[in-house]
């Protein structure tokens, strides 16, 4: 932990990644750790290593502001379910993570706060909304951290910053004290620098929890297979997954690379199609807006965080949201109000509906012929801050690969797979729906073999 502490240090100046260090509480939960470690009991694999979170999951007392200034000094008085289970482990925990505000963005840019560099070149982004999350352990940080996706913000980050990422299938982790943005498809999920790790962290948080009626009472089995290894597996190459607008032709070349490396260790690899991808970004920009449209309603102002106070209620209401949120929460809030408004619900929201479930069945379909689809995460690698801001079609094209993941509610890891001009570049894998022990294997086996 003290080596963890002088490397935040060291780095945060260059990065950013952190909007609270959490050194006191660090300190205390380090010395406890010492203690289960002498006495030998309650000893679990995570008992004393340091880990950094994402500022959308509650913490007990740590202020906790979802990045943006509508939460400014809101403290929490209880514990996601996630962070109740790593203290129960034995975790310390480093502090808080920027990222976008709410979690909505792609470069950790629309945080309320500042950006966060990236550790590979501070002239550009981490990817978001996890960034300070991917950053954090990609500079050595943080032994580990937790970040969220919903439209992809664990796996890109993941890439960007050349760690590893995972985004459970939707259910396993209970989402129960996360500051939700999209209910139907977000989810807590682990970074690291290897997958054997972030499967360590996978395991200790998943599982049904009470206070969750969407997380599932399903074995929490996501080590059973890390070492098993592909020989026999078929990996489906997604044909319209390489096709994508905007796609960099080193992505392409490092992952197609990356896919070799699988075949030589003794997959499969078979062409298998996605048809309804062209449709994913725009159903997701409808469903996942309209959804934060309503989980941010109760931002109020009355019982925390900011009030700017008005000449009546209504002017309360209408002074603080318009000082608290950023322009891009602004904006998700009215495309969603907008998509859900009588007359416009069935030409918008409802169609969008219609449109995830023909990409659920697309998924269905392939897997129907391989045990995991393998991809580039994003299609680009870090972009210098500032590139895509004024843009916000080129920004939401960053998840144009992940977010299938999220409206089918498929497991997804992205593990580094190489470079593209000398930046990161990851690999995608993903599984049906409770085989993140299956996607995790074969993220692993690509690691084995490409060490
Ligand atoms: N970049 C996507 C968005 O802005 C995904 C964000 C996320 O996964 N939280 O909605």
């Amino acid at each position: 932990m003290e080596r963890h502490l002088a490397v935040i240090e060291r780095e945060e100046p260059r990065i950013g990644a952190f909007l609270r260090v959490t050194e006191d509480l660090a300190r205390s939960q380090a010395a406890e750790a010492d203690r289960r470690l002498a006495s030998g009991e309650g000893v679990t694999p995570l008992t004393g290593i340091p880990l950094a979170i994402k500022d959308v999951i509650c913490v007990a007392g740590v202020e906790t502001t979802a990045g943006s200034r509508i939460l400014s000094g809101f403290r929490p008085p209880y514990d996601a379910t996630v962070i109740a289970r790593l203290r129960e482990a034995g975790a310390v925990f480093l502090g808080m993570t920027n990222c976008d505000e709410f979690a909505m963005g792609s470069s950790t840019e629309n945080s309320g706060y500042h950006p966060t560099r990236n550790p590979h070149d501070p002239s550009r982004v981490p990817g978001g909304s996890s960034g300070g999350s991917a950053a954090a352990v990609a500079s050595g940080e943080a032994v580990y951290a937790l970040g969220t996706d919903t439209g992809g913000s664990i796996r890109q980050p993941a890439a960007l910053c050349g760690v590893v990422g995972m985004k459970p299938t939707y259910g396993r982790v209970s989402r129960y004290g996360l500051i939700a943005f999209a209910s139907s498809l977000d989810q807590i999920g682990p970074f690291a620098t290897g997958v054997r790790d972030a499967a360590l962290v996978l395991q200790a948080v998943s599982g049904p929890d009470p206070r969750d009626a969407t997380s599932a009472d399903r074995p929490v089995d996501v080590l059973s297979e890390l070492e098993a290894g592909v020989e026999g597996l078929r990996l489906g190459v997604p044909r319209e997954y390489f096709q994508v607008e905007g796609m960099e032709p080193g992505v392409k070349a490092t992952v197609e690379r990356a896919l070799l490396v699988l075949e030589r260790a003794g997959a499969e690899l078979v062409e298998v199609s996605l048809p309804h991808t062209d449709y994913g970004l725009a159903a997701y920009y409808i469903i996942a807006p309209a959804e934060c449209s309503s989980n941010l309603a109760r931002f109020d102002s009355v019982r925390y965080g900011l009030r700017v106070e008005g000449e009546n209620l209504l002017e309360t209401y209408l002074r603080t949201r318009r000082q608290g949120f950023g322009p891009e929460v602004r904006r998700r809030i009215m495309l969603g109000t907008y998509a859900l408004s009588a007359g416009y619900y069935d030409a918008y929201y409802l169609r969008a509906q219609k449109v995830r479930t023909l990409i659920a069945r697309d998924f269905e379909q392939a897997f129907l012929h391989c045990d995991a689809i393998v991809s580039a995460t994003s299609p680009v690698v870090a972009f210098p801050l500032g590139a895509k801001l004024a843009d916000p079609l080129a920004m939401y094209l960053n998840d144009v690969l992940t977010l299938g993941g999220n409206l089918a509610g498929l497991p997804g890891v992205s593990v580094p797979c190489g470079t593209s001009e000398g930046l990161p570049v990851g690999l995608q894998v993903l599984a049906p729906q409770w085989r993140d022990a299956t996607a995790l294997r074969v993220a692993r086996a690509y690691e084995v073999a490409r060490d």
